[in-house]
């Protein structure tokens, strides 16, 4: 459910460039998701088709690039991608680690005409 108010956030922002650029339609919207905002793109792609209805960007296709957890091993600086349960370096085995990737949510690109 918290899809709802990422989507409307999403479709503020690409009116309001739409609107500064002087576009008439919004064909295509590339969104960057990391694994860690929970955010599922069925859910986003469902409330976008309702909500963007008689906006500017009505009828745009969504693109999704799903970005993977990575982690950075504070000890020995390895970064790599965790498996589901153990966040521990392959390298050295430490489990101190730092979030490098998966917390991304953005706009990444545009198309329109
Ligand atoms: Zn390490």
């Amino acid at each position: 459910m918290h899809e709802y108010g990422i989507t409307e956030s999403l479709l503020r922002i690409v009116e309001d460039r739409a609107r500064e650029a002087g576009v008439t339609r919004v064909l295509t919207i590339r969104i960057v998701v990391g694994a860690l905002t929970g955010f599922a793109p069925d859910c986003i792609e469902f409330y976008y088709e309702a909500m963007s209805k008689n906006s500017i960007a009505e009828g745009a296709a969504l693109e999704f690039e799903e970005r993977p957890v990575m982690l950075r091993c504070r000890a020995c600086a390895d970064v790599f991608e965790p498996g589901d349960r153990v966040w521990a370096c392959p390298s050295c085995g430490s489990s101190e680690v730092n979030i490098e990737g998966g917390r991304e949510l953005y706009i990444k690109e545009m198309e329109v005409s």
